[in-house]
């Protein structure tokens, strides 16, 4: 019950009902401006989701459990979509299915612009993803292989190195 107009109460408790208020459309107007869908959100740029099997780790903007599922979204500077966008939202998909046993319909790119693009989460993204991190995955494994030089002739016998070397080919 609210204490008396008299009462300095009174005026304490309509200032924080006043600020809660404020605070309420604040967030909500927040949510506007960044792109948020509805749906309750279950990370907000604080989970990175790892997994061992894939070799993948990402960090979504956005976690979200709408609709019985759940969904991440990215929110980005560019004014519009990038195939690296689209490569980093098939990740977050493999990665949301690892680790909330989910998989993901789509998930929403919120680009600089304010428009909202869907990702669905298809076969082809899928297979496009996997392949690529199994390139990346080789690539990683051949940086600790030793790179052998191909040099010019001419640049070996200029090379003060030369008789210390045994790559030269001149
Ligand atoms: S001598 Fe050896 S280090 Fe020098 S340029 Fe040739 S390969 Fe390279």
């Amino acid at each position: 019950m609210m204490p008396p107009r008299s009462d300095p109460l009174f005026w304490l408790a309509a200032g924080v009902l006043l600020a809660g208020l404020l605070m309420i459309l604040s967030a909500w107007r927040m949510r506007r401006v960044r792109g948020l869908s509805s749906g309750r959100t279950l990370a907000l740029d604080d989970v990175t989701l790892y997994s061992p099997y894939y070799a993948l780790r990402g960090r979504p903007d956005r976690i979200v459990r709408a609709g019985g599922t759940v969904i991440p979204e990215e929110w980005k500077s560019a004014k519009r979509l990038w195939p690296g966008h689209i490569a980093q939202m098939g990740v977050y998909f493999l990665l949301i299915e690892e680790r909330f046993g989910v998989r993901p319909p789509y998930g929403y790119v919120v680009l600089g612009t304010g428009e909202r693009r869907r990702i669905a989460n298809d076969e082809k993204l899928r297979a496009w993803v996997l392949d690529l991190s199994s390139r990346i995955r080789d690539a990683r494994r051949r940086l600790l292989e030793p790179t052998r030089p191909r040099p010019r002739p001419a640049q070996c016998r200029a090379c003060g190195q030369r008789d210390n070397c045994s790559e030269r080919v001149a």
